[in-house]
Order: structure tokens, then sequence, then C-alpha cells
């Protein structure tokens, strides 16, 4: 998969998604970078519809995670709220990545000790084109 990507719309973000999950392997981390409205959930909705979750993917923000059942269990995390390393161990955080399970995090810059894993940053917001980087795949 090419390292640097540019979306139109949201659909074309989900797309990418969708193809993106197809590349990943059962207990690989994915951090998603970018801003507030960059997304981070509409490009996550395409990693759960690539990985046959039929389910309606809803933005973790209030329950920190959402767990899904696809071809693989999928652990969606926002760790937009999260004020310190203490609420990320009383979550377990930790415990999950690598487990049984993708992990999708966004805000993992929130996270003081994530480990190696595959980067996509998103850059760009409002109804602009986004520019969507991805870092560490197939290593
Ligand atoms: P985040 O999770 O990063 O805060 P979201 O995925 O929730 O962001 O929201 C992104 C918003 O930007 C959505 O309302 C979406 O429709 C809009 N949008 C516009 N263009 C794009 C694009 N190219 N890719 C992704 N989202 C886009
Ligand atoms: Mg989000």
């Amino acid at each position: 998969m090419l390292k640097k990507h540019k979306t139109k719309n949201a659909q074309e973000t989900k797309k990418l998604g969708s193809l993106f999950a197809k590349e990943l392997n059962g207990t690989d981390i994915v951090a998603l970078c970018g801003g507030l409205g960059a997304g981070k959930t509409v490009f996550a909705k395409g990693i759960a519809e690539g990985l046959g979750i039929k389910e309606e993917i809803v933005s973790p923000t209030f329950t920190i995670l959402k767990q899904y059942a696809g071809k693989e269990k999928l652990y969606h995390f926002d760790l937009y709220r999260i004020e310190d390393e203490e609420e990320l161990e009383h979550i377990g955080f930790y415990d999950y990545l690598g487990l049984d399970g993708i992990c999708v995090i966004e805000w993992p810059e929130n996270a003081e000790n994530m480990p190696e894993c595959i980067k996509v940053r998103l850059t760009g917001s409002g109804s602009d084109e986004r520019t969507i980087e991805i870092e560490g795949i197939n290593p």
C-alpha cells in the first residue's frame, strides 16, 4: 500500500480504511493521529468495514473503548478524554494491545507508553481534502 494518499471526501477516506484493513494481521496495533475532525473515526469505520464488521461503528469518545467482532476482533479506542496514565491502567488499555484482536487508537499521543505500531496520520479539516500517510505496515 502506498505511503501517502489524498482523499476528497469522507467516503474516500472510509474506502482507504477498508483497503488498509486487508493488510492487517491478527493483533496489529494502529495509531490514528490527527486533529479533531481530521477523519480518524471515518478511517476507523473503513477499517471495520474491511474486517467484515456489520455493526455500526460509533465514536468511542465518551466510552473510550468500543469492541467489535468480525473476521478479527476489533478494539477501537479514543483516548481524547484520558488525562493520565493511571486512567489508562484503570481501563486496562495496555492489556488489550497485542492481546487477541486489532487495536485502533485515536489520540495515541495521550498514552505515554505506546509500543511500536502502524501509524496513520491524517491532516486537513473541514471540507478540505485530507492527506493520509501510512507508516510501518508490513515491516
Ligand atoms: P476525528 O475522529 O478525526 O475527530 P471524524 O472522522 O469524526 O474526525 O470526522 C471527520 C469529519 O470530516 C466528518 O464530518 C467528515 O464527513 C468530514 N470530512 C470531510 N472531508 C473528509 C475527508 N476527506 N476524509 C474524512 N472526513 C472528511
Ligand atoms: Mg474520532
